[in-house]
């Protein structure tokens, strides 16, 4: 058990896991760097697998720390491992690095050079925090029983850049050249967000996240006059009694604490007002936080568009483009990253969430083979209600850089402590 440095005594989860006060010193000592290296990210975002600027900025930074880094071929993925001097497990830690085409309206010297692309979902500050620690981490290197495995990932808005990094071999690590074992124990992410305030995190046992799958559905039925419906099979009514039924079939048919979304987005039909067109085409989102859910909203969205369109004596055609899994977050990792928090934050400052977010997250596809958590870190602005803060995603989104010093800390905590590593 560490002894507290200073005159307060320490928190119950200081007694658990150490005061950190040297740890916290060499964040500080990290965070002209960090917002450094977190605004040159944010000048020059990239969206999708392909990351060429965003690499080599991450690849100068981590020069000259001793780890052994693999660059993935499938994507700009990069992979860097810090051996400790002592042997032990794995643990894995995640950042993602790409950014959403979407101009940026945020008047930030640093804002968005590049036109109709801006780091609006924070993934500037998560890579930014994980080079931090992977530099503390290479400066405990000697404390270290065990190994740390530094996930930079692209293309997580949507293109499945961690599962490309899994296909390419990412988790292959367990064995070392010597014929020992050092498989990966854990692995976690932070999501930085402007919905909690800086110096607080959050997250849930379970699932954390939801499903995200794309809808479209093309009603079939036979156009002709606008002034003799009863000469054609207007698909126009058929398609919007489907979209009122989809509502319906979620509040009766699916489980009310076990809930999906479905949200119709688009309706395309017609191109003048005196046609019937051959076509009307539905287009939305489902979300579930259960595969279970999920599977049976499928079946259900199917039955109902089918069955509705044949009523009709129409051919509905339903396509369900499978996207993230649920994100689901082991238990004893989320009370373990929790009380972690606490010790580092204050007591109150670490929060298990009443209830999953139903964004999605491709972090789903590795803690689908690994148990860990996704964490939420608070990072509203200073002064500015998280309630009317312009959320992730929003054009005018900003976040406070100071919450960078909360996730280097509780990145590098997350991967001492699961090492055994007291935190002093
Ligand atoms: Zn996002
Ligand atoms: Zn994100």
């Amino acid at each position: 058990m560490a002894k507290s440095t200073s005159s307060i005594p320490a928190t119950a989860s200081q007694e658990r896991h150490g005061v950190a006060a040297g740890l916290k010193d060499q964040v500080g000592g990290l965070m002209d760097s960090a917002i450094a290296l977190r605004r040159g990210l944010h000048k020059w975002p990239e969206i999708g697998n392909t990351l060429p600027k965003t690499r080599d900025q991450v690849l100068s930074a981590l020069e000259g720390l001793p780890l052994d880094i693999t660059l993935h071929e499938t994507t700009s993925g990069i992979a860097a491992m810090l051996t400790g001097d002592k042997p032990g497990p794995t643990v894995m830690l995640r950042g993602d690095m790409d950014a959403l085409p979407m101009p940026e309206d945020t008047d930030l010297d640093f804002a968005s050079k590049t036109e109709n692309c801006m780091h609006a979902c924070g993934h500037d500050t998560h890579t930014s925090m994980l080079v931090s620690t992977a530099k503390l981490l290479s400066e405990r290197r000697s404390e270290i029983p065990g190994r740390v495995l530094f996930m930079f990932q692209p293309g997580e808005e949507g293109y499945h850049g961690a599962k490309f990094m899994l296909d390419e071999g990412l988790l292959n690590v367990s064995k070392l050249k010597d014929g020992t074992e050092s498989p990966i124990k854990a692995a976690y992410a932070l999501h930085i967000t402007t919905s909690m305030p800086a110096g607080m995190v959050g997250t849930r046992g379970g699932p954390v996240m939801a499903s995200s799958d794309v809808l479209s559905i093309t009603i079939t039925g036979k156009g002709g006059h606008a002034s003799e419906p009863f000469r054609t099979l207007d698909p126009i009514p058929v398609a919007c009694e489907i979209v009122q039924a989809l509502q319906i079939m979620i509040t009766r048919k699916i489980e009310t604490f076990d809930p999906a979304v479905v949200t119709i987005t688009k309706l395309i039909a017609g191109t003048t007002t005196n046609v019937i067109p051959e076509t009307a085409t539905i287009e939305g989102t489902i979300r579930a936080v259960s595969e279970k859910t999920r599977n049976k909203v499928h079946d259900s969205i199917r039955r109902v568009a089918e069955g509705i369109a044949a009523a009709y004596e129409m051919q509905a055609t339903v396509e369900i483009k499978i996207g993230y899994p649920v994100t689901v977050n082991d238990k004893p990792s989320v009370d373990f990253a929790l009380d972690i928090a606490e010790s580092l934050l204050g007591e109150g400052k670490a929060v298990h969430m009443p209830s999953p977010v139903m964004g999605a997250e491709d972090f789903s596809y590795v803690l689908n083979q690994i148990p860990g958590a996704m964490v939420f870190l608070g990072g509203t602005p200073q002064g500015v209600n998280p309630a009317t803060a312009a959320p992730n995603h929003s054009n005018r989104v900003m976040f406070d850089e100071a919450a960078m010093a909360h996730g280097i800390a509780l990145y590098s905590s997350l991967a001492l402590r699961t090492l055994g590593v007291t935190l002093n």
